[in-house]
């Protein structure tokens, strides 16, 4: 048996200092930083975890984040698989798999409309006080900064519905809007990397998730065993599952009880 661990980064292993401060306190060291601000923490016993857990599985980082974005973080291990942009890329030994590139963009194509519609319905909004900016991820997807305030529930179901005709969702979290194109998913890449290994080992891949928001829901419906932190946007939606676990407490020690589960789990 080979286990592939697909873990999600922020708010579920790496916590920024305000999701930190949600959770008991651990010793930490800062894994991220820019313009020389604190970004990203990683608790001492996540970290010591991780290593232990790169020792007896695969452990494929599955974020929504850009390859810059990723590569910006010091994670304890080098992973040979990396899942960025949401499923949109999948990074081997640090390089892109440009066949899953295509693979995504021909997928895509069928369903939804190119990155560029999406630009000009976003185009449409820059006079509302609530769009601060948009950007570009990976050219797979758009990540808008909005002022969480003055977003308001009718204009955000204006805004899901001119997507959604392109065969596009938004997804609001605090001040961002995340906007991908339907059949993006973490999913898709983590069964892409799992056959991968079963055709390289041979043996059956048993697949170990974490993650915190609805973005990281169908990863963690496709593994055999998940945690959700205690807190976490899937957690206040009341997601579950028999095979979902959600951890006692919040923040860097949810990273530590995530992180103790595959432990467990892979011993077993
Ligand atoms: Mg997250």
């Amino acid at each position: 048996m080979t286990y592939l661990i697909a873990s999600d980064l922020d708010q579920t292993l790496i916590y920024s200092p305000a999701a930190a401060a949600r959770g008991p306190e651990r010793v930490s060291r800062v894994v991220e930083m820019l313009d020389g601000k604190v970004i990203s923490l990683l608790s001492e016993d996540t970290e010591k975890g991780m290593l232990e857990v790169a020792e007896r599985a695969v452990f494929v980082p599955t974020t929504t984040r850009t390859r810059a974005q990723y590569e910006r973080i010091d994670l304890p291990t080098r992973s040979r698989f990396a899942i960025v942009a949401s499923g949109g890329g999948i990074l081997v030994d640090g390089e892109p798999d440009l066949g899953w590139a295509a693979s995504v963009v021909a997928r895509l194509a069928g369903a939804s409309s190119p990155v560029a519609a999406l630009r000009e319905v976003f185009d449409g909004y820059r006079d509302r006080e609530w769009l601060l900016r948009v950007r570009d991820a990976d050219d797979v997807f758009l990540v808008a900064a909005v002022d969480a305030d003055l977003l308001h529930a009718d204009e955000l179901a204006h805004v899901t519905g001119a997507c959604d005709s392109h065969g596009w969702r938004a997804h609001h979290q605090g001040r961002k809007l995340y906007v991908l194109p339907h059949g993006l998913d973490k999913a898709a890449a983590v069964a892409h990397v799992s056959e991968r290994l079963e055709v390289e080992t041979g043996c059956a891949v048993d697949v170990l998730a974490a993650g915190d928001t609805l973005l990281d829901w169908p990863m963690l419906c496709v593994a055999e065993r998940a945690w959700v932190p205690l807190g976490s946007e899937l957690d206040r939606l009341g997601s579950s599952a028999p095979h979902v676990t959600t951890t006692r407490e919040a923040g860097l020690a949810a990273g530590d009880e995530i992180v103790a589960g595959w432990l467990e789990h892979t011993t077993a």
